[in-house]
């Protein structure tokens, strides 16, 4: 259907009487020209989402999923219509913007509205009816006037949320801690098959390699009720990593270094997946392999989001031992420094997104710019090789292979004058705090600060990640404790708290505190004040 009959569809779809069910098993839904459709109960399973606010609008997300489980969610082949609607209180007793969106077969059955119209700098509530059901409300909050001064952003951000080792109890205490915005680093899903060895509970699927593995994937994990509530309660930013898609994947290369374009027919797969499942703009929609996900949000004149994708353009790995490519062999992870490591040409953002980064770091206006990114970006990652004759072994997955790239946003900041400077992180299934230091002044003064907010439940057992880390100069280093972290900036100030789950393997853990950064503009590095 194109779009104006779709349209045409739609009015007259909003137009005639959505038939309640009779039968309690199944409603009748009008669906245009085409008459009506049965539909099972139960259309709401995955709740609903919010997310990318401007200072007029917001993103809602549903998806009718009636067997979630299921491929085609048990929804028939045709699209349904489903009825939005914007209030200021939760009963919806002053609704003030309103519509009719499209469950589109062609997504899953995803419903994607971008509402405008909304006042900036205000809290909402929404929800979306098909069939006769109704949606749970969600609250959602639009960003403050474009250029305003505002008094403060509150922003939780985490990443990493394995389903199978943990539950998840971190969303709790982030929905207590009342934020305006939760920030998704990256490993919303894993696409890996059972992990019975340390499962605290299972999903008995395959590894997710095709589109209905990855949809059963995400309906899994957005089946579980605190990732729903955390959904509910405030709008989220999100951006991927690698397992939205495959372990380390590198553009067109995955780990085993499989044939390209299998890959990239997985990756379209999976970021297809990603989109139906996330309240997304439709800016963001992939076609095919590709999509456009990095972009900025801005919060008034308080903060700019730079959110980047570190994963779909970046070049191939620094110094792979010779063969591994052509053998199809799996990609060191670990490597010794090599002339490679230095090439101006590697890449970790592709040219035009790292263009389009360093024009927004320079065009910000934005009292605190947050480089809200997947993995560690600390300058001098070294882990001791155990053979002093090969030096030190360089992690080939985060910025540490790529450090040109990263050494150029570093000098962007200097050279651009970018105010406060903080990245934010994940990936690393560890807490990280950390200096930026300037490329050509490595004895220097901080520049700006890093924060790895640790994992929502994926494990890392190295007994020696602390230690390295000493060794290393990283200022803070956890990896036992799983959680997030909670980011508060003012005009003047703010901090940055490290939220530790007490035992991410119990779904009723308590939340406390592991360390708190107090943050304070024009002062770029890390303070630190243990809890
Ligand atoms: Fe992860
Ligand atoms: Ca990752």
């Amino acid at each position: 259907m194109d779009d104006a009959a779709r349209k045409t569809s739609l009015i007259s779809a909003s137009r005639r009487v959505v038939i309640g069910g009779a039968a309690a098993s199944a409603a009748l839904i009008a669906i245009g020209a085409r008459g009506a459709v049965r539909l099972p109960a139960g259309l709401f399973t995955l709740g609903v989402a919010s997310g990318e606010p401007s200072p007029d609008g917001i993103v809602l997300w549903t998806r009718l999923a009636p067997r979630p489980l299921e491929a085609d969610g048990g929804m028939p082949p045709q699209s349904v219509p489903v009825r939005w609607e914007v209030a200021e209180d939760d009963r919806f007793a002053s609704i003030v913007r309103s519509g009719t969106g499209l469950a589109d077969a062609n997504w899953a059955h995803s419903v994607h509205v971008e509402v405008t119209g909304l006042r900036p700098g205000r809290w909402y509530h929404y929800r979306f009816i098909a069939a006769g059901e109704t949606s749970a409300v969600g609250r959602t909050r639009t960003a403050p006037a474009s250029g305003a001064p505002c008094d403060r952003l509150r922003a939780a951000f985490g990443s990493c949320q394995k389903y199978e080792v943990g539950f998840y109890a971190a969303y709790r205490q982030m929905v207590a801690d009342d934020p305006d915005l939760i920030v998704f680093l990256g490993d919303y899903i894993y696409e890996n098959e059972p992990f019975p060895a340390e499962a605290v509970r299972t999903h008995g699927q395959p590894e997710a390699k095709d589109l209905p593995g990855y949809r059963i994937r995400y309906a899994t994990y957005k089946l579980d009720p605190l990732l729903q509530a955390a959904h509910h309660a405030v709008p989220w930013l999100t951006t991927w990593d690698d397992h939205e898609v495959a372990n380390d994947y590198a553009d067109a290369l995955d780990e085993n270094n499989s044939d390209p374009a299998a890959f990239l027919l997985r990756r379209a797969a999976a970021y297809r997946a990603y989109y139906e499942h996330l309240p997304l703009r439709a800016s963001a929609r992939p076609i095919g392999p590709s999509a456009r996900l990095y972009r900025t949000v801005d919060w008034g004149s308080l903060a700019q989001f730079q959110i980047v994708d570190d994963r779909q353009y970046r070049g191939p790995r620094a110094c792979q031992p010779p063969g591994l490519v052509a053998a199809h062999k799996k990609y060191a992870s670990l490597v010794a420094a090599c002339p490679d490591l230095l090439d101006p040409s590697r890449t970790m953002l592709g040219k035009e997104q790292e263009s389009w980064l360093m024009d927004k770091l320079g065009s910000s206006k934005a009292q605190w710019n947050l480089l809200t990114q997947q993995t560690i970006m600390h300058q001098d990652a070294r882990i001791p090789s155990g053979h002093p004759e090969r030096g030190p072994l360089i992690p080939a997955d985060t910025w540490s292979g790529y450090p040109r790239a990263r050494d150029a946003i570093l000098r962007r900041w200097v050279e651009a004058g970018t105010s406060n400077p903080i990245a934010l992180g994940g990936d690393i299934h560890a807490f990280a705090a950390d200096d930026f230091r300037d490329p050509d002044k490595p004895q220097g003064p901080a520049i700006g600060t890093e924060f790895v907010g640790g994992s929502i439940t994926s494990l890392f057992h190295d007994p020696t990640f602390k230690q390295q880390s000493a060794r290393e100069g990283i200022a803070f280093a956890e990896n036992e404790v799983h959680g997030y972290g909670l980011l508060t900036l003012t005009p003047k100030s703010g901090e940055c708290v490290f939220r530790g789950v007490d035992d991410a393997r119990r779904e009723d853990s308590g939340v406390r505190d592991l360390v708190r950064f107090p943050i304070e503009a024009g002062r770029p590095g890390i303070n630190i004040e243990h809890a």
